[in-house]
């Protein structure tokens, strides 16, 4: 399948086995600029390891990933993980947090990984705080917030660099609903207001209605979903 044109992110038959287990079985997948796409599908379809492969953390053992033009596969470790550093952006389900920073402290080490000085960090990361609803916790250690308030300072970390694509996988998987929506509402007005593209992995139809796309993954393979009319 040819991916549609100005996309940001291009992937086209993936295949990944691991021994006699096809995780991915010829899947495709598109994002454009700016779009939030949900990828949804039962335990066990390929989700992660699709997410995986779209970031660079993992190899498929065939197919072709495009990010803005340039193939991954044909990147070194370095040129990769270089890309993960300023373009994408990561949250997950829990415990990415480092437990000895603060939460700031926390929020600006993208920042400070990519060689900015602290001062200079702190003060970034406390305006992405601020447009979360958590930068009464800068001084906070993790241990010390709510795990909704912690997803919120998780997802201000992963936009703290103005990437160009975000990664949430299960971002509300640990939350209750009222924390969920809460997360999903900030997480996307962020991504929204910077132009960040959003690869959104739930198993939950109500995460998803807050994305422009639904992908279904079944068997190693990701289809549209229909929109409902
Ligand atoms: P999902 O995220 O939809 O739950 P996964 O991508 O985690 O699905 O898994 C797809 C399939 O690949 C499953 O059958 C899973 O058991 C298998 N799988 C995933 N990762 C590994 C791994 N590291 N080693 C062995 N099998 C794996």
């Amino acid at each position: 399948m040819t991916p549609p044109a100005g996309s940001l992110l291009a992937a086209e038959d993936l295949r990944k086995a691991y021994g006699p287990t096809f995780a991915l079985d010829g899947a495709d997948f598109s994002i454009h600029p700016g779009e939030v796409v949900a990828v949804m599908g039962p335990s066990g379809s390929g989700k992660s390891t699709l997410l995986h492969c779209l970031a660079g953390i993992i190899t498929p053992d065939s197919g072709t990933i495009r990010y803005d033009g340039r193939e991954l596969s044909a990147m070194s470790d370095s040129q990769r993980s270089a890309l993960r550093r300023t373009e994408f952006g990561f949250v997950f389900q829990f415990g990415q947090l480092v437990p000895e920073l603060t939460c700031v402290e926390n929020v600006a080490l993208p920042l400070r990984l990519n060689g900015t000085p602290r001062k200079q960090a702190e003060r970034t990361a406390l305006g992405w705080m601020e447009r979360l609803e958590v930068d009464g916790l800068a001084g906070k250690r993790p241990g010390e917030v709510s795990g909704g308030q912690g997803q919120r300072v998780a997802v201000a970390r992963s936009l703290v660099t103005g990437p160009r694509l975000l990664f949430a996988d299960e971002p509300t998987g640990a939350l209750d609903s009222l924390n969920g929506e809460r997360v999903m509402e900030l997480l996307t007005e962020a991504a929204r207001a910077t132009n960040a593209a959003v690869v959104l992995v739930t198993h939950e139809a109500r995460v998803a209605a807050y994305s422009d796309r639904e992908v279904v993954v079944r068997d190693g393979k990701a289809q549209d979903m229909e929109p409902a009319v």
